[in-house]
C-alpha cells in the first residue's frame, strides 16, 4: 500500500468543451474507514458522458459535485480495510465513489461485484455494473420492441449502443445504428450484426434514415438529442417509442440548447418518449444481470473495452467521449485484479 493517496478534485465548472483546469490530482493523505465502513483500493475506474453532468451545475439527478469537492466516478476497488460487516479484506466492490487511488466505501455507496462466474472482473465492471442495465431496461422496460420493428440507436457503436442493438437483435427486430466513424459502422454491421448502420459525420441524415427505415422508425433509442434525435422524429411511425438514455451532443453546449424542431411528431404519431436514469432500477439489476451475462456467455452479445492505464491521465481521456474517440466501454485501469 503506498504512503500517499493521488485524488482528482473538481476546481472549476467547464464552459463548453472540458479543458485541463476543471481538475487537479493531488496527493493527499489516505483516509481511515469509520466505523461501519471500508477502505478500499481503486482497480477500476469507468468514464461515462456523466462526468461531464456532474461536474458543470446545470439542473440534474443528483447533486453536482462542489467545487474542490473529489470527482464523483463510478468505480471498482479491493476492499483493503474494512470495518463493516458488508465487506471482507479481499472483496472486490463497486458503486458510486470517487476519482482517487485509496477511498471511503459504506452500503450506501459500494456493493459487493457478487458472483461473476466466469467473467473478467474487468468485464463484469465495464459491461454489468452500468452499461448493461442501462441498455437492457432502457430498451426492454421502455419501448418494448416487438419482433420484425424497426429499432434505431444513436452512439451506436458506443458502450449503452452497441448492446441495445444486439439486444434488439436477439428480439428479432431490424436493427439501424448511427455512430460517427466507418471504423464503428462496419464493426456494428459486419461483427454485432446490425442490418445497417449510418456515418452522420458524412452522411445526409434525413436521407440516410429515409433509406436506411423504409417502413419507418417504430423504437428509437435516443443516446445523444439534437439533430439526430430530431431527423428520427420526422421518421417515427404510429405509436412509435423513444427511450431517452442521454443527450451527449448537447452536454459541451455553451449557448442555449433549442428544443426538437420535429415535437410535433410526438401528438401526430401518438409517441411515447420516456427518459429512465439507471439507477432507478437498482433493485431489478439482478434481472439485467443474469440475462446480459447469459447472451455475453452465448455469444450472442459481444463488447469491447477501451481501457487506458493510469489514475493520473483520466482527465485527458474522459475528453475522448465528446470526440467519439473512445471504441467501447471507456475505463482507466489503475490495477488489474
Ligand atoms: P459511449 O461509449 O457511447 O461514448 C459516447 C459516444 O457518443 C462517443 O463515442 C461518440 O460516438 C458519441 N458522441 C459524442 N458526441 C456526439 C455528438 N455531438 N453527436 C452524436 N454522437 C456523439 O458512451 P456511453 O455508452 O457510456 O453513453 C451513451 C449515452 O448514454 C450518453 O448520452 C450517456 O449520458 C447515456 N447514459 C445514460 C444512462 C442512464 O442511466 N440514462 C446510463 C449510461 C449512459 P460517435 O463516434 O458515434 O460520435
Amino acid at each position: 500500500m503506498s504512503e500517499t493517496n493521488r485524488i482528482w478534485r473538481l476546481r472549476k465548472r467547464p464552459v463548453g468543451d472540458i479543458s485541463d483546469d476543471v481538475l487537479s490530482l493531488e496527493e493527499e493523505t489516505i483516509p481511515e474507514p469509520a466505523e461501519g465502513e471500508c477502505l478500499f483500493q481503486l482497480n477500476y475506474l469507468s468514464l461515462d458522458p456523466t462526468n461531464r453532468i456532474w461536474m458543470s451545475d446545470m439542473d440534474q439527478y443528483m447533486p453536482p459535485v462542489a467545487i474542490d469537492d473529489p470527482m464523483r466516478g463510478v468505480v471498482c476497488g479491493t476492499v483493503i480495510k474494512s470495518r463493516s460487516p458488508a465487506y471482507n479484506e479481499g472483496d472486490i466492490v463497486s458503486g458510486i465513489g470517487i476519482w482517487a487511488d485509496y477511498q471511503i466505501g459504506s452500503p450506501e455507496t459500494v456493493n459487493l461485484l457478487g458472483d461473476i462466474g466466469s467473467v473478467p472482473v474487468i468485464d463484469a465492471f465495464g459491461t454489468l455494473a452500468v452499461i448493461g442495465p442501462a441498455a437492457y431496461f432502457g430498451l426492454l422496460d421502455i419501448t418494448d420492441p416487438q419482433a420484425d420493428e424497426t429499432v434505431v440507436v444513436s452512439a451506436a457503436a458506443g458502450a449503452v449502443g452497441s448492446i441495445v442493438g444486439q439486444i434488439a437483435k436477439i428480439k428479432g427486430c431490424r436493427v439501424v445504428g448511427i455512430a460517427g466513424t466507418d471504423e464503428k459502422c462496419q464493426w456494428i454491421t459486419k461483427e454485432l450484426g446490425f442490418d445497417v448502420a449510418i456515418n452522420y459525420k458524412t452522411e445526409n441524415m434525413p436521407e440516410a434514415l429515409k433509406r436506411a427505415c423504409p417502413d419507418g422508425i417504430d423504437v428509437y433509442f435516443d443516446n445523444v438529442g439534437g439533430d439526430i434525435l430530431d431527423a428520427c422524429l420526422k421518421h417515427m411511425n404510429l405509436n412509435g417509442r423513444i427511450s431517452t438514455c442521454g443527450l451527449i451532443s448537447q452536454y459541451n453546449a455553451i449557448e442555449e440548447v433549442s428544443g426538437p424542431k420535429n415535437y410535433s411528431m410526438i401528438l401526430m404519431q401518438r409517441l411515447k418518449v420516456q427518459g429512465f436514469i439507471i439507477g432507478d432500477y437498482v433493485d431489478r439489476y439482478p434481472e439485467a444481470i443474469a440475462a446480459v451475462s447469459k447472451w455475453m456467455a452465448e455469444g450472442k452479445i459481444k463488447v469491447r473495452q477501451d481501457v487506458v492505464d493510469g489514475l493520473e491521465n483520466a482527465l485527458e481521456t474522459v475528453k475522448k467521449l465528446y470526440t467519439g474517440e473512445n471504441k467501447g466501454k471507456l475505463m482507466i485501469r489503475v490495477k488489474d485484479v
